[in-house]
């Protein structure tokens, strides 16, 4: 580990306590048929919410989540992130994540708004959210972050097409909402320093990943992948083993 990392100074001004704990979801539905095991039940989902709420945690957006460390709170808060931007989102994660007093971070994109999940061929077509959708997440208080313009490989894509997937993403996203958008995610969680720096030029205060091996930073965030046969023990340890694991981000603002 990189001796600017295990700086006691560097760790107490970053953050409280080690890396954000950042639940990664995608649809909430029907899980009956789901190869790429992107969906939770709402019933499920219900109970991760319940145990995080009775283990005195709240799931919250991640820039609430980033906000809330930069001034050296946000103990009790978890990021709890969902995306592609399924439009069972609005009907089916929305009420459990009010009836629970949470927020979230919803990661869409706008360059297949009313789409549906295309660049996963196996399994059920699942319609993604129309601009009217993200405006009502938005409304009801759900940051919106960008997941690109339509889903593809930031490491496989030639500069136009980098530049258009991170700053055009963006820039249609703020023209959506009315809104800053700070958040960016990356589709399929691969990530380089190139798709980094990308991020970086536009204009993002932070990103997620999944799991980004030795890149770290607010850029780079990683995510623990939440799913179906979540309950309540495996989510303990992912959680415990989380903290573990994770080394502190530099430089998380
Ligand atoms: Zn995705």
């Amino acid at each position: 580990m990189p001796s600017s990392v295990e700086s006691p100074a560097r760790v107490r001004t970053s953050a409280p306590g080690p890396v954000p704990w950042i639940a990664m979801y995608h649809s909430v539905g029907d899980c009956s048929d789901d190869p790429y095991r992107v969906t939770v039940s709402p019933g499920r989902l219900d109970r991760q919410l319940c145990w995080l709420r009775r283990r005195g945690l709240r799931g919250v957006s991640v820039a609430e989540l980033l906000a809330a460390r930069a001034r050296g709170e946000g103990r009790g808060l978890v990021g709890l992130t969902f995306d592609d931007g399924y439009a069972d989102f609005l009907g089916n994660a929305l009420p459990l994540l009010s009836r629970w007093e949470c927020t979230a971070t919803l990661f869409v994109l706008p360059g297949r708004l009313g789409g549906d999940n295309v660049w996963d061929p196996l399994g059920p077509r699942k319609p993604l959210l129309t601009a009217d959708g993200i405006q009502q997440a938005a409304a009801a208080g759900v940051e919106i972050g960008s997941h690109g313009l339509t889903h593809v490989d930031l490491t496989r894509a030639d500069d136009t097409l980098l530049r258009a997937e991170t700053a055009g993403s963006r820039a249609a996203l703020e023209e959506l909402t009315g809104a800053p958008v700070t958040g960016f995610c990356y589709p399929y969680g691969t990530v380089d320093r190139r798709a980094v720096a990308a991020v970086r030029e536009a204009g993002y205060g932070y990103a997620c990943a999944i799991d980004p091996g030795r890149l770290s930073g607010p850029h780079v965030l990683p995510r623990v992948y939440i799913g179906e046969q979540d309950t309540a023990v495996r989510l303990f340890l992912k959680h415990r083993l989380h903290r573990l694991r994770r080394r502190p981000v530099e430089g998380l603002r």
